[in-house]
């Protein structure tokens, strides 16, 4: 009897700290200031490649200060990864939200203000990291402590994890050693993660875009040979002629266009709020019953004034080394060019390889390829309940955006996920496009206004408890 009045009593003093009851929206102007300190903390951390642990060290702290328990991974001791989980009752599987822990390094000279300082000037927070990817490491963070103490009930487990050399990845001690050895720690059925942006335009929000896929970098080589010999007897067979030549025919070969779920809805949307010359382009794009040459056409004005939706529609070859001679009266008996190719998600890249072979036509020229450092990964899907919550969330804080799917012609950490099955989307902290132009990620200096960091941990809050939260 006395035992069960105990634990009676225990039940009634655990739920008095759970205060404020989950149902009560969160205050968050009362919010403000420890989203701040948190968010600064972190940057004024210099987690520059290798010293990752250091993140580690402060995240576990604040988790673990709160009653969330933590474990950390580490292949390389200074560069750990930490994993947190609260648990949900099962109904759904978990949901991973992650971010990197890495930085980019500096360069001192470049700053105006100390870049691990986090200092607040003009309203902006300064410093590496504040862009990229403090400000999701910082939202998770927040999230995690408000779900825990706000008693959330879950349907899904919500995973946290802080993962390390995204950065400068050299010996795969961050996600491809969690996706390796500590699978089970992080499998989900969705991720969030960085990989979106939003865009502001005075004071409004007024495009958002949910990162949904990424094009899969896959190198290789050009190697031209013939017959080494002097510089004064002009042959045929000199390797630079031919590797030019080779160069010169893949630069001008248009790769076919292909468009998936994603840049079809991309394009789509952004032809309800471009101006009316792009978004004619947007529009034949899309169109099912474009012409040829209008298709051409749309392409083409692409490629000239705005190369990276262009790069959007086809796997890109693109030459970024050339490598050749010994002197300036020799021929060498090699010359070597190395390409940049970024592969459309689904395609068929031996058959590319071949097709690139096809269009070289020459014998004397070898396409060898690069292994990829990362797994082809499929889109993620734009019908499920987590894109949903993103989109409507997006549209309700943010009534004047275009919201749609994004495909990121780069490469992320997500690549792994989404081989992996995990249906992964990206998002981001607003910025105005000339602040993204001149303070970008690892640009010589970084920063973020103190106005989107708010909203973006909201944004984070209010979608992992609708995605997750039992209702
Ligand atoms: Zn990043």
């Amino acid at each position: 009897m006395a035992r069960r009045l105990f634990v009676a009593f225990a039940a009634v003093v655990s739920l008095g700290a759970q205060a404020p009851a989950p149902t009560q929206p969160l205050d968050w102007d009362r919010l403000r200031p420890e989203i701040l300190e948190r968010y600064r903390d972190l940057v004024k951390i210099d987690s520059t490649p290798g010293r990752e642990t250091l993140v580690v060290n402060y995240l576990k702290q604040a988790l673990e200060a709160e009653g969330i328990q933590t474990q950390t991974f580490a292949q390389d001791p200074d560069r750990a990864n930490l994993v947190a989980r609260l648990k949900g009752n099962g109904s759904k599987r978990p949901l991973l939200i992650l971010a990197h822990t890495d930085v980019v390094p500096v360069q001192r000279e470049k700053w105006p203000v100390d870049p691990f300082g986090a200092v607040v000037k003009d309203g902006y927070i300064w410093g590496r990291g504040t862009k990229d990817d403090k400000p999701v490491l910082a939202a998770n963070l927040m999230t995690m402590l408000l779900l825990k103490r706000r008693g959330v009930e879950l349907d899904r487990d919500v995973i946290f994890l802080a993962e390390s050399a995204e950065e400068a990845d050299t010996t795969g001690a961050g996600i491809n050693f969690m996706v390796r050895e500590h699978f089970d720690t992080i499998d989900a059925e969705f991720a969030l993660t960085e990989g979106g942006s939003a865009t502001q335009d005075g004071a409004a929000v007024t495009r958002v875009s949910i990162g949904t896929a990424e094009k899969l970098p896959v190198r290789a080589r050009l190697v031209a040979t013939g017959t080494a010999g002097h510089g004064s007897v002009p042959r045929l067979d000199n390797p630079l002629l031919h590797l030019a030549a080779a160069l010169d025919k893949l630069g001008r070969w248009q790769t076919p266009m292909r468009l998936n779920d994603t840049t079809r809805t991309y394009f789509g949307r952004l032809a309800t709020n471009a101006p009316p010359e792009r978004a004619a382009v947007y529009r034949t794009l899309v169109d099912p019953n474009a012409t040829p040459a209008a298709l051409a056409n749309a392409q083409r004005y692409l490629q000239e004034h705005d190369p990276a939706s262009f790069s959007m529609l086809r796997t890109s070859i693109v030459p970024t080394i050339l490598k050749a001679g010994v002197g300036a009266n020799v021929i060498p008996s090699e010359a070597e060019a190395t390409l940049d190719i970024r592969a459309l998600p689904g395609e068929n890249i031996e058959r590319f390889y071949t097709q690139m072979a096809e269009v070289i036509a020459d014998p004397a020229v070898k396409v060898v390829p690069i292994p990829p450092s990362r797994p082809p990964s499929p889109a993620s899907r734009i019908d499920t309940e987590m894109y949903r919550v993103l989109e409507q969330v997006a549209q309700r804080m943010y009534p004047r955006a275009t919201v749609m799917p994004g495909m990121s012609t780069g490469a992320s950490d997500q690549a792994q996920l989404r081989a992996k099955g995990m249906q992964s989307y990206g998002i981001g902290p607003a910025s105005t496009e000339a602040d993204a132009l001149n303070y970008p990620a690892h640009g010589d200096v970084e920063r973020l206004a103190e106005s989107s960091l708010y909203p973006f941990v909201q944004y984070v809050w209010t979608v992992v408890n609708e995605v997750a939260a039992h209702k």
